[in-house]
């Protein structure tokens, strides 16, 4: 389909800051939840049951058995705080949009007995976790269910953590993935067509904070088993320049780590740092995006790097080494659905907010009358509560009614291009500019919209002259 063709949201890229794909000498991808979209709810029923299990079988309570994951509960992007087991939705500065205690969800006084002024200090990292992937949503779940059962009991919140590294760092996730890809994993056979098209006008790398082994079992299946009989086997690492595993974002994006070479016949590490010129054909462990600009011979202004985490991969790579970033928002297929549906109620509330602004448009610093708002602003928590439901129990993972999540605030402020999955990257030639809507600040907006009145009024004027 060429562009600017009517196409399907969901298969559209959007624009945060105009970007010439001509320039682009390089793309990286990263592999989880990127290239290897995992099948939802089954995947985030599979983590949460690994992590429910492990944490019965070191000593919890075996009545955590009967929660079953529900996907309807959590939002990506959610804050854990530690020290009261709450769930919340925060917006850029730290403001609490939403609060949970387990399953309940807090109302305005409530809020305040935890949060005097409903706000955190996101920096305390020590209290307060942001649950940022995918990954994190079975996680998220599970802090629910603790808390749901715990009630006032805290002293569970740090093994959580420890559990959800156990069900990683051992494989076990891994393991039972692997063995059921077919369950688990995506599979669409536009990856390799887009992957080869790229290929042949920039150089293309992987970067990925799985093993070795993983990788291996799940770029196969993405990229391998197609091939029809007689056809010469293409492995899956020659649609890539260059294969780095293990990366160890955000740390890849600063000093990164020791650069090894994989025996890809064996799935060890070869013993000492790597310090040779590029091999086609070898995967590289560890390493740092300095060291991928190097054997790639490319700047960091020329890379479009692809992937999935808001702060792993979009934040850091765009803070500390200026690189153009392609965030994959997978929800957004649903959330451009109930906008859709919706829209309706958020046209309300913006009514609502002009409705509110006519009752001050004739007082200032010297009136005393009080206008009675009470009933607008309770229609306006309706309308943020009936919007918030039709995303989940959580809401939308970008907005409370007319409030931005912090999710959305990053994703605008560091993601150059944003799509439901990179597969979008196909609907677009190769020297495409992508150019960013004109965005107009409150006081821009402010005179805009004076102008239209003015000029609405006139028209008003000059219909009735008529
Ligand atoms: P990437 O997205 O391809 O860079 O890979 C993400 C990797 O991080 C996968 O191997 C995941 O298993 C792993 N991972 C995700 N969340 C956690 C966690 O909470 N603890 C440890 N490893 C994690
Ligand atoms: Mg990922």
């Amino acid at each position: 389909m060429k562009p600017g063709l009517k196409r399907g949201f969901d298969q559209k890229v959007f624009v945060n800051r105009s970007l010439t794909l001509e320039n682009i000498k390089c793309y990286g991808f990263d592999m989880d939840y990127t290239l290897a979209v995992y099948k939802s709810p089954d995947y985030e029923s599979l983590g949460f049951e690994l992590i429910r299990d492990r944490m019965v079988s070191i000593g919890y309570p075996h009545e955590l058995l009967r929660y079953t994951y529900d996907p309807s509960f959590p939002t990506r992007g959610l804050v854990i705080d530690t020290t009261y087991g709450n769930l919340l939705k925060v917006d850029s500065n730290g403001n609490i949009l939403v609060c949970s205690h387990g399953f309940c969800f807090l109302k305005g006084e409530d809020i305040h007995k935890y949060y005097p002024n409903k706000f955190i200090q996101r920096d305390d990292t020590d209290r307060f976790y942001i649950l940022n992937t995918l990954f994190n949503l079975s996680e998220t779940y599970i802090y629910a269910c603790l808390a749901d059962f715990f009630t006032k009991c805290t002293r569970y919140t740090n093994l959580l953590k420890d559990t959800m590294d156990f069900i990683h760092d051992t494989g076990t996730l891994k393991e039972r993935t692997i063995k059921n890809l077919e369950k688990y994993v995506k599979k669409d056979p536009n990856i390799r067509v887009l992957l080869s098209r790229i290929k042949e006008v920039a150089k293309v790398f992987l970067a990925t904070n799985s093993d070795y082994g993983y990788t291996e079992a799940i770029m196969k299946y993405l990229l391998e088993d197609y091939i029809k009989t007689g056809n010469p086997k293409q492995s899956w690492r020659s649609f890539f320049d260059l294969v780095v595993v293990d990366t160890r974002k955000p740390l890849f994006f600063a000093e990164g780590t020791v650069l090894r070479q994989v025996d890809t016949n064996t799935g060890k590490l070869r013993i000492g740092t790597y310090t040779g010129d590029l091999q086609h054909g070898t995967v590289y462990s560890g390493g740092s995006s300095d060291i991928v600009c190097d054997l790639l011979d490319v700047k960091g202004k020329d890379i479009l790097y692809v992937g999935d985490h808001i702060f792993g991969d979009i934040l850091k790579s765009k803070k500390r080494q200026g690189w153009k970033t392609f965030l994959v928002v997978p929800e957004l297929s649903k959330e451009l659905q109930v906008w859709e549906e919706k829209k309706n109620l958020f046209e309300e509330l913006k009514r609502l907010d002009v409705f509110l602004a006519e009752f001050y448009k004739h007082m200032d610093s010297g009136s005393r009358e009080c206008p009675d708002i009470r009933d607008i602003q309770t229609r306006m928590k309706v309308l943020t509560y009936r919007m918030d439901m039709s995303y989940g129990q959580m809401g939308s993972l970008l907005r409370s009614g007319s409030r931005q999540t912090l999710f959305a605030s990053q994703l605008i402020r560091y993601a150059d291009l944003y799509s439901s999955s990179f597969i979008n990257l196909l609907h677009y030639p190769f020297n495409y500019l992508f150019m960013a809507p004109p965005v107009l600040m409150p006081h821009e907006l402010a005179a805009q919209n004076s102008a239209d009145f003015a000029s609405s009024e006139l028209s008003a004027v000059t219909k009735t002259e008529d």
